[in-house]
């Protein structure tokens, strides 16, 4: 090439070439053309000089290919020494782009050729990185595998990190065995295999490099091991809230108020969940449904409607409390019968029930509930006596 003239703006830099060559050869069938088709400029950036940036204006001779089979009717004069074939940049700029890429990242990158009168962006250094070749992966022997998103939840690829060099080897597509296996046997030097405990990565390292000892990586153990932590505290939470209160000197309504607002959501749901069903309960009652057939509609005991049915108003809102027992009503006459001398347990629950059973006979007649039962309902002669809940109002009475 001939330097024609070198322009100086403030700054820019334009140098002004041609090509010389009186023959060039045709890059598809490398026969020698000399007819000249036309010239056409090319502009080329180039590393700065002098503060400015600096542009190559090329003149390029287009050749006509003299072989008559050849496709290739026109070329171009090409200059592989200072630029690629459609490049619009000169192989040092190039260069100068990629390292500097490769130490910072592209941003950066960009404000550094800015300052050296580079205008770029970090796009365009990016692209110039990636089209790098990786260097060669060598020997590996302690090698981690992992799998990473392309997208997350969606697709997966396998990464595969020297842990020695503490570089990445391959990227792999996909995260299926496979691909990762027929890498691992291509290194038979592969003495360590560092992966997670999933199947995908424990197959691959099996099958792909069987003479390695294989190890769980410190992420993954914490991982579990956090994870394992967690499930243990979340079994013991109830005892762990005993304990803090009792550290804490808290009572049991205190320790009430800072109730989780969800807990008190879903709490508050099953009160009002009870309510409907004690007005159902109630409502079943007075239409002349007896007790087991209104527990088969409700979906309850029949011990439940007992309770319901001895409850005039709706229930309260439940309060937990350890202390309390199905026992408690019944604990006076108990204790009572125990010092006449009774002793009998299996007696002693028999009167028990007897008596929570008249308690609830008295407490339904007292709401007036004059339920009407349908023939079909009739009590039969083989229900049980000792239970009131198949009792008629007009047996209770007599
Ligand atoms: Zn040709």
């Amino acid at each position: 090439m001939d330097l024609d003239s070198i322009e100086v703006h403030e700054q820019t830099v334009i140098v002004h070439l041609h090509a010389t060559p009186l023959t060039a050869a045709c890059p598809r069938c490398a026969t020698a053309g000399s007819r000249v088709h036309s010239r056409d400029p090319r502009t080329i950036a180039d590393v700065a000089f002098g503060g400015r940036s600096r542009a190559l204006k090329l003149l390029v001779r287009k050749w006509i290919c003299p072989e008559a089979s050849c496709s290739q009717h026109i070329f171009a004069s090409r200059f592989p020494e200072v630029v690629q074939c459609y490049a619009r940049m000169t192989d040092r700029l190039i260069k100068a782009l990629q390292s500097t890429g490769v130490i910072t990242n592209g941003a950066d990158a960009t404000q550094i050729a800015s300052s050296f009168s580079v205008p770029t962006t970090a796009k365009t250094i990016i692209r110039r990185v990636l089209h790098l070749p990786l260097p060669s992966e060598g020997s590996v022997q302690k090698v981690g595998i992992d799998e990473w998103a392309w997208k997350k939840g969606q697709h997966y690829g396998t990464i595969l990190v020297d842990r020695e060099k503490r570089r990445v080897v391959p990227w792999l597509a996909d995260r299926s065995v496979e691909p990762s296996q027929a890498w691992l046997r291509k290194h038979a030097e592969m003495d360590l295999v560092s992966r997670d405990r999933g199947k995908i990565c424990r197959e691959a390292a099996t099958e792909g490099a069987p003479q390695a000892k294989q190890a769980v990586d410190r992420f993954h153990l914490q991982k579990n091991f956090a994870e394992a932590l967690e499930q243990f505290f979340r079994k013991q939470e109830r005892a762990l809230k005993t304990a803090t209160q009792r550290s804490a000197g808290k009572t049991r309504s205190a320790a009430r108020m800072e109730m989780p607002e969800k807990i008190a959501q879903e709490r508050r749901a099953r009160h009002r969940q009870r309510v409907r069903s004690h007005k159902r309960i109630g409502k079943l009652y007075r239409e002349g449904y007896y007790t087991e057939q209104i527990a088969q509609l409700v979906g309850v005991s029949s011990r439940s409607i007992d309770r319901a049915l001895e409850q005039q108003a709706a229930p309260p809102p439940r309060r937990r409390s350890r202390t309390s027992s199905i026992v408690d009503p019944s604990l006076s006459s108990l204790a009572s019968r125990w010092n006449q001398g009774c002793h009998n347990a299996a007696q002693l629950y028999e009167e028990m029930v007897a008596a929570s059973d008249r308690r609830a006979r008295g407490a339904r007649l007292r709401c007036g509930f004059t339920p009407f039962v349908p023939q079909e309902y009739a009590p039969s002669r083989n229900r049980r006596s000792s239970g009131t809940n198949l009792l008629r109002p007009e047996a209770l009475r007599s």
